[in-house]
């Protein structure tokens, strides 16, 4: 009985030793960052509440997929660019001009910053004004759009995204981006981009990718998107 007592006590001792030791790394990892932070990257602000896109994208999904994925790309885009060429850049000339690692983060840090703000509750309908015209124009009506569209997205192999792009004539372009691509390395505009890496859809549609990209029109924030044109 005292030796398990004594082990209980040594046990109790060492964790708290522990957890000492553990609050001075935090101490410094938030120095760290605190003098980091004023020229690094942060994700772009979710502009309405993590449920508010339900049951369209579940408030989890939001919370693992903003909150860790998005958080983890920007940690590692702000950790790899220390003492290269690209610390002073801004995340478009990064995506634009780096390669490994580097372009990986970047790339999924402005991916996400497009994505996490095309979206609003109640959202979807058609756009209006310019890009509505255009695509019209170009794809024959919105719905063959949707369905041309989607398709790409249901096609990319393995994780990527689909994109609506333009170039500087205001052409569009339906572009599938394996990984971290993303159109502004052809020298086109971003104007709309739906995730299907896995993360993106998996705990709420499991493997039903095209049924996820059916869904995902019905929260589009076309204001903002169109503004994109
Ligand atoms: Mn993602």
């Amino acid at each position: 009985m005292k030796t398990i007592k004594y082990y209980i006590i040594a046990g109790l001792f060492a964790l708290s030793m522990a957890s000492c030791g553990n609050s001075n790394a935090k101490n410094n990892e938030n120095n760290n960052s605190k003098n980091l932070k004023e020229m690094k990257f942060e994700k772009v602000a979710l502009p309405y509440a993590t449920d508010a896109l339900e049951p369209v994208i579940s408030k989890t999904t939001i919370e693992l997929h903003y909150g860790k994925h998005h958080q983890a790309y920007i940690d590692n885009l702000n950790k790899l660019i220390v003492g290269t060429e690209f610390e002073n850049a801004d995340l478009e000339t990064i995506v634009k001009k780096s390669d490994g690692a580097i372009f990986n983060n970047a790339g999924q840090a402005l991916n996400h910053n497009i994505y996490f703000t095309s979206f609003k509750a109640n959202g979807g309908g058609e756009p209006q004004g310019k890009l509505g015209e255009a695509i019209v124009a170009q794809y024959g009506s919105f719905d063959k759009f949707k369905e041309e569209f989607n398709a790409a997205g249901a096609t990319v192999f393995g994780s990527g995204w689909v994109w609506l792009a333009k170039d500087a004539s205001g052409k569009l372009f339906i572009e599938k981006e394996p990984n971290a691509g993303n159109p502004i390395t052809k020298g086109l505009t971003p104007i709309l981009g739906f995730d299907v890496w896995e993360h993106a859809y998996y705990l709420d549609y499991q493997n039903r990718r095209a049924d996820h990209l059916k869904e995902v029109w019905k929260i589009i924030d076309w204001e903002v998107v169109s503004s994109r044109y």
